[in-house]
């Protein structure tokens, strides 16, 4: 038996036969030279290879429009708009034109440059973008190399597909009655052939790194697309075992879409909003799968990837309104671009600074470019007109910026007006609460804000100074610090005090272990990835108001995490059933 490892990004264990799809492997690409005379017909060859790409995607994007989501067809319509670009298209003529290379040469060096400059985001969102190039260069090169893909909706058999690479296009043609599970050397959790699995319920294991070479056509594989393993050819035992696993997967599944139409409540009454976090438009349908009720934290920055460009307000507009139509009357909370520190983007060359996590990020960097920040406020509120949207400001560290960003808003509002350009007139605002100095004047930002929402991945971080990236430090960036708690308490109190709600949507609003604390301190809405919500739903309907605030008054009292950690797992053993409480 062999053990493989790759990221796991839709889940589900299945046991099957391995399909290999290698032959879609790529060949080496051309490189030559034209002569000026000859330029002219690869420019020519191109624009074919480019009429053919367009019109397939079209086809694809036709078929997906009456069969499949709206997600779906959306990552068709962006290859498309990517494709018709006019300056993508400028881009590969002139540089054809000045090089002389021929066109399959020209279409890679430009894809391979721009997915270079995605790929050192150190976001693992905008990397992911570099899918799309791929996708959108590898079909204008089979055009222009004229080679045939082996299609994958003639399977005959139930397989698990094995694969180099796929084409999101080539997962959503293939025949899913056959196609058991996914497994891929490359991808990850955000790429766009992992949303289509999710989409169609495929288990999936992406991300392999080359793993994929040890699996052999026919090998009988368990993918367990929920922690990354593939398991090929195991021994009789481990088969069983994983039969029984399987079983029991399928079981849990049920249950939780059992859970989608019941209340996040105690016992004892206290309802509390259980919400999910975006990166990119089409999460918004996984996100109603899994019940959430609404959107607390759309993370825009992903708009701002768009090769050479930053996001045009059209382009951010369309997003906004695809999100806010997803989700219907439910509210979708925006937060304004946070780029910088950690989120350093290719269409944002960043001064070099010694502390970028203290430095020009999130609010600071909006307050310093008007131009584009009121483009995002306005794009904003002409999509209000199609939903419930909310608008929240990132990394706010006093009044003034807060007034800021509120009096930029309302010079957006009079453009708009201006234009003539619809928007609702009672959106809600807020401010993230991620920099200690923010808890602790809670009071004051309060009055200025319909809501708050606990950023706790920078609030632990600039609390206890621990670089959220850096994993030698990591260890102590520990939610149940007891300085963690008190900011908490202070936070939800001075809103509760001023009588707005409070929200979090950093990562510990989706860990199991801090859900009874939330509770017992009065959180009021959870924000989380999306299929964390089912767990989290679970925990909050079996426990009861009255005991989670007796919990959180002992932790209040904790000296130290680790102290503090060791009584929640203590209480959620005894008050929880085990199953919940392991899980
Ligand atoms: C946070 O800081 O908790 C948060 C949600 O924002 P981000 O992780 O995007 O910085
Ligand atoms: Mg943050």
């Amino acid at each position: 038996m062999k053990t493989l490892k790759g990221i796991p990004v839709s889940s589900g264990i299945v046991i099957g036969k391995a399909f290999l799809h290698s032959e879609n492997t790529f060949p080496e690409i051309p490189r030559f030279t034209v002569s000026p005379g000859e330029a002219g017909d690869e420019i020519e060859r191109l624009a074919g290879a480019m009429a053919k790409a367009i019109g397939e995607m079209k086809t694809l994007h036709e078929r997906a429009g009456a069969e499949m989501s709206v997600a779906q067809a959306d990552i068709f319509a962006a290859h498309i708009m990517m494709l018709e670009d006019p300056d993508f298209q400028d881009q590969l003529n002139s540089l054809l034109l000045q090089t002389l290379h021929n066109a399959e040469w020209v279409v890679y060096d430009i894809a391979q440059d721009l997915m270079r400059k995605m790929m050192s985001s150190p976001d693992p969102l905008f990397r992911e973008r570099a899918v799309d190039i791929n996708d959108v260069s590898k079909r204008l090169l089979y055009h222009l190399l004229s080679l045939k893909r082996v299609s994958l909706d003639e399977l005959e058999e139930e397989v698990i597909v094995v694969a180099h690479d796929l084409l999101p296009s080539e997962v959503l043609t293939m025949n899913k009655r056959f196609v058991k599970g996914l497994v891929m050397d490359a991808g990850s959790k955000t790429s766009h052939t992992a949303i289509l699995a999710r989409a169609f319920g495929i288990p999936a294991v992406l991300g392999l790194a080359g793993g994929s070479a040890e699996i052999e056509e026919g090998d009988l594989l368990v993918v367990n697309g929920s922690n990354g393993q593939v398991l090929c050819n195991p021994e009789e035992d481990k088969l069983f075992q994983y039969q029984g696993a399987a079983a029991q997967y399928y079981r849990k599944l049920e249950d939780s879409q059992r859970l989608r139409a019941l209340k996040a409540e105690t016992r004892d009454g206290r309802r509390v909003l259980l919400k999910a976090n975006i990166g990119i438009p089409e999460e918004a349908e996984q996100a109603l799968l899994y019940g959430a009720e609404g959107i607390g934290l759309y993370r825009s920055e992903f708009l701002f990837l768009s090769p050479g460009q930053a996001a045009e307000e059209e382009q951010q507009y369309h997003a906004y309104s695809r999100v806010l139509k997803a989700m219907g009357d439910l509210p979708v909370t925006i937060r304004t671009v946070d780029i910088g520190g950690d989120k350093i983007l290719p269409n944002f060359p960043m001064a070099s600074e010694k502390n970028p996590l203290l430095g020009w990020r999130a609010i600071r960097f909006s307050l310093s470019n008007p131009g584009l920040f009121k483009t995002q406020l306005r794009a904003i509120l002409r999509s209000s007109v199609h939903g419930n949207v909310r608008i929240m400001f990132p990394l706010i560290s006093g009044i003034e910026e807060l007034e800021q960003a509120l009096m930029f808003l309302d010079e957006a509002k009079a453009e708009c007006r201006r234009k003539g350009q619809a928007y609702a007139e009672d959106i809600e605002t807020g401010a993230m609460i991620e920099v200690p100095s923010a808890a602790m004047i809670a009071d004051i930002l309060a009055e200025r804000c319909a809501f708050f929402s606990i950023g706790t991945n920078d609030l632990i971080q600039y609390s206890l100074a621990v670089d959220r990236g850096n994993e030698r430090v990591n260890y102590l960036a520990q939610p149940t610090h007891p300085a963690v708690i008190r900011f908490l308490k202070k936070t939800i109190d001075a809103a509760h005090e001023k009588g707005i709600a409070v929200a979090m949507c950093g990562e510990m609003a989706g860990d199991p272990s801090a859900t009874i604390l939330l509770l017992g301190l009065g959180l009021d809405e959870f924000s989380m990835a999306a299929s964390a919500i089912p767990q989290i739903k679970r925990i909050i309907r079996e426990v009861s108001l009255e005991d989670c605030r007796a919990l959180a008054g002992e932790l209040l009292k904790g000296s130290s995490w680790q102290q503090n950690a060791v009584m929640v797992e203590a209480w959620m053993a005894e008050s929880l059933l085990s199953e919940t409480a392991g899980a």
